[in-house]
């Protein structure tokens, strides 16, 4: 027989308030034990409570972020029961009418597709003290004492153990985007009880459920929820009965073992709090509260790449940390399409390297984000080269400082002057009569080379870019018996007449030279990117790619379906990838590690480049 699971969420989310839920007691970690503390924590008899409204109004704008409906009147009631971890012998909490009611949040599968998780109500209440245990004895830390708890009680409507860790990024994502609380797991922010149970497919009545309780990691989440989903199959195949009950996960051993049998909700003999007054929300406050919510992350992706160009990948990888995509945004402003897609490539590679580099996140970095926008406005506009742009990063990122002006100061301003690099370029080829044979002979890797020579000339400060095709027509003069030689070589394919030429520098400060023309034959095949998905692919364009070792090839054909620039597949399984005349990589044709088959695109050089303005057609 077959079975489905039933999964249903209880999430326990520590709030970001300065006090505790009922008393001025600080909330602050790695304080000595039962420092932050005070009778109404540490449940004196006659300590009277009185409500935080900052954790009100924290759990009522969790509760707008995931569409619930605020309740206008909510109440406390006493939980009772009996532990060392609960002086008063009851928690304060809402079982009655919590704050919040109904709303959801949408996940997305592995396979695309989406499904709305129901929200039964999210409630505020205590957290308990801590129990540390030691070699001989156990003592309890009231300082955790009091924390408040917003408890978000999902419907049972997550089908796997994917479903559930979905549903726990989507929601941690939002609550840490809200400011609502800092989601940490680690230090046990955010705890979860699991309920899971089994039906046979088809069947309407719920199984019977089994709880696993306070599980504060993800992949501890998603193993037990795997193992339990096994274990009450087996049970079912074997005619065990499953007990309702509460199960531990056990890390070790991985799997689940029984804790007690479950209590039913009267066991905790609810009465109404009789020294709180209800909590009565307007409608202005509300309102007041709304305001204060941020754009939900799913909606701000849509809109950076509107707003900025950049791809829905990028977009999705900036906004996964608010503070790396508040600090993009603070930078991108009022930046052309073009620069702010350039700003984001940079941030995406160099500056998320630095930042793993070096542990600082964003906002402990020197850079302010008008510095990088500045950095990255000079190279767009050509006044510094990709090298020197590179070169100024880390010090930026380490030190700060204005790009404008250390570039002014230090001589850094790219060499632009075409007379001068013409200089330059007669100076190498005249230098050089052998690398030019080289080139005459049809050693196209000879152009690399003159490149390099006119950079070195330059020290550095040459525009790669315009080099590379003053180094094409000089040399295209020296050999134009070479256009012949390249269309015999290439007949069966297409004919190839460079009409504009780039230079790119690969990571290891090797220069890359690629010619572009316009091909005559359309061609249309198939292959797999990197991501996995095949795509249709036509020519547009011919593009001759000259790497470092002297390797050359011709890229014939040219594929647009990708969503950022195009990708040319040569005759010699090289592979050449284009982003909207920005970036350039090349790739090469590989095995497939999960099939096994020759469809698979490995990086080969990660560059950057500048291209022709026709590309991507
Ligand atoms: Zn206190």
């Amino acid at each position: 027989m077959e079975f489905e699971n039933t999964i249903g969420l209880e999430t326990h989310v520590q709030l970001k308030t300065r006090t505790k839920m009922f008393c001025g007691c600080l909330l602050k970690t790695g304080c000595e034990p039962n420092t932050n503390v005070c009778p109404v924590c540490l449940g004196y008899p006659g300590a009277l409570p009185v409500m935080n409204k900052e954790a009100v109004k924290l759990t009522v704008m969790s509760g707008m972020m995931l569409g619930c409906e605020v309740n206008r009147h909510a109440t406390f009631d006493r939980k009772n029961y009996f532990y060392p971890d609960m002086a008063k012998d009851y928690q304060i909490s809402e079982n009655g009418s919590p704050l919040c009611i109904g709303g959801g949040i949408e996940i997305t599968r592995a396979d695309g597709t989406r499904k709305f998780i129901r929200i039964n109500h999210i409630h505020l209440e205590e957290d308990a003290a801590k129990i540390n245990h030691y070699a001989a004895t156990s003592g309890v830390d009231f300082n955790r004492g009091g924390t408040p708890l917003m408890e978000i009680v999902s419907e049972p409507d997550m089908e796997s153990a994917d479903d559930a860790i979905a549903y726990l990024t989507a929601l941690k994502e939002m609550l840490v985007y809200a400011g609502v609380s800092d989601c940490n797991l680690e230090e046990g922010n955010m705890r979860s009880d699991v309920n899971i149970s089994i039906r046979p497919v088809g069947e309407k009545k719920l199984g019977t459920k089994v709880e696993i309780k306070n599980m504060n990691s993800f992949s501890g989440i998603h193993a037990a929820l795997v193992h339990e989903a096994r274990r009450q199959r087996e049970c079912m195949a074997h005619s065990i009965p499953i007990v309702q009950e509460t199960r531990r996960w056990d890390p070790e051993a991985m799997e689940t073992a029984s804790m007690r049998s479950k209590e039913n909700a009267h066991d905790y003999r609810y009465f109404p709090e009789p020294d709180l007054v209800p909590v009565e929300l307007d409608e202005a406050t509300i309102e007041e509260w709304r305001k204060l919510l941020p754009e939900k992350p799913e909606a701000r992706r849509a809109r950076m790449v509107e707003e900025y160009g950049i791809a829905e990948y990028d977009a999705e990888v900036l906004s996964q940390h608010k503070e790396n995509a508040d600090w993009y945004e603070a930078a991108a402003k009022g930046l052309d399409k073009k620069t702010a897609k350039a700003l984001c490539n940079l941030f995406m590679g160099d500056v998320m390297a630095l930042m793993n580099a070096s542990g600082k996140t964003i906002g402990e970095c020197a850079m302010p984000p008008a510095a990088l926008a500045a950095l990255v406005k000079l190279s767009v506009a050509g006044t510094i080269n990709g090298p020197t742009l590179k070169e100024l990063l880390p010090e930026i990122f380490e030190k700060g400082g204005d790009p404008e002006q250390i570039v002014k100061e230090r001589g850094l301003g790219a060499v632009s002057d075409t007379a001068a690099l013409e200089a330059f370029v007669d100076q190498a080829i005249a230098a050089n009569p052998g690398p030019v044979q080289d080139y005459k002979n049809g050693k196209k890797a000879a152009a690399g080379f003159f490149v390099g020579q006119v950079m070195k000339l330059s020290k550095g400060k040459a525009d790669p870019k315009i080099v590379g095709g003053l180094v094409a027509k000089k040399l295209s003069a020296l050999a134009l018996s070479l256009v012949a030689a390249m269309l015999v070589m290439f007949a069966g394919c297409v004919s190839f007449t460079p009409q504009q030429a780039c230079m790119f520098t690969d990571h290891e400060g090797n220069v890359v030279s690629v010619e572009y023309g316009q091909s005559r034959k359309d061609h249309v095949s198939k292959f797999t990117a990197p991501n996995g998905k095949v795509l249709d692919m036509k020519t547009k364009l011919g593009v001759r790619v000259t790497l470092p070792d002297g390797d050359e090839f011709l890229a014939w054909e040219c594929m647009n379906a990708l969503s950022v620039g195009t990708m040319y597949r040569t005759d010699n399984e090289k592979w050449m990838y284009h982003a909207n005349g920005i970036s350039c990589r090349v790739f090469k044709k590989a095995v497939n590690p999960s099939t096994g088959e020759d469809d698979y695109l490995e990086i080969f050089e990660g560059v950057i480049c500048e291209g022709p303005k026709n590309d991507g057609e």
